[in-house]
């Protein structure tokens, strides 16, 4: 089976991604990138992804994915963006991200909380057949006024993507992980990539 590594120490990605691509790539096998992990100080989702696949191809000899990701709020100019992670402090506290994004948000009404979860997945291939590629998926929505829900990650107990699989205004938290890997942001980066998984 062809092995590509994936470049994430967050456990709820891999599990995503290995969801994915076992319902459309079941010949890729999605490991996990346990080496060092580079600085990411690019200021943009392609330039971290790069940065994170190119080291992960570097130390394992594999093709390697990453992708880089977060919630981009219309009314804050897209932000928080690439500080998504930590926009409540280098902690890395995905509960003070939320709450803190809700609380810069609480006079600001229904029809202008739109937003979107944006996933940019880069491949990266080392070797002869030297290649760099990058892809995005975004999964348009708006914020909550408060979390519900338990699963999922990060800003998911706040997002309430438009498209619905019942009609109701469910948060991703509330959907089920098959309902969130067939519709999200990152489901629809890795339907980007899957014409440039072929040539691997
Ligand atoms: P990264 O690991 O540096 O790409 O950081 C991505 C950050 O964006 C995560 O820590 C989350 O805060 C947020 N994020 C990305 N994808 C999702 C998702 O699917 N659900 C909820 N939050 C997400």
């Amino acid at each position: 089976m062809r092995q590509v590594v994936l470049a994430t120490h967050n456990p709820h990605k891999v599990t995503e991604f290995q969801a994915i691509v076992a319902a459309t790539r079941p010949d890729l096998q999605v490991v996990a990138y346990d080496g060092p992990e580079p600085v990411e100080d690019g200021i943009t989702f392609a330039e971290n992804a790069l940065i994170k696949a190119r080291a992960a191809a570097a130390h394992t000899g594999l093709p390697a994915l990453a992708d880089d990701s977060g919630i981009c709020v219309d009314v804050l100019g897209g932000s928080p963006g690439v500080f998504s992670a930590y926009w409540a402090g280098h902690a890395k506290d995905a509960a003070a991200n939320l709450a803190l994004l809700l609380d810069q948000l609480s006079d600001v009404g229904d029809g202008l909380r739109t937003a979107q979860f944006v996933s940019t997945i880069a491949l990266v291939v080392s070797g002869d057949a030297s290649r760099e590629e990058v892809v995005e998926g975004v999964w348009p929505g708006r914020l909550a006024t408060a979390p519900a829900g338990a699963g999922g990650f990060g800003y998911d107990p706040i997002f309430i993507p438009d498209a619905q699989p019942d009609g109701a205004a469910r948060t991703v938290a509330e959907f089920s992980a098959a309902e969130k890997n067939a519709l999200s942001h990152r489901a629809r980066a890795f339907e980007a990539l899957t014409p440039l998984l072929e040539r691997l």
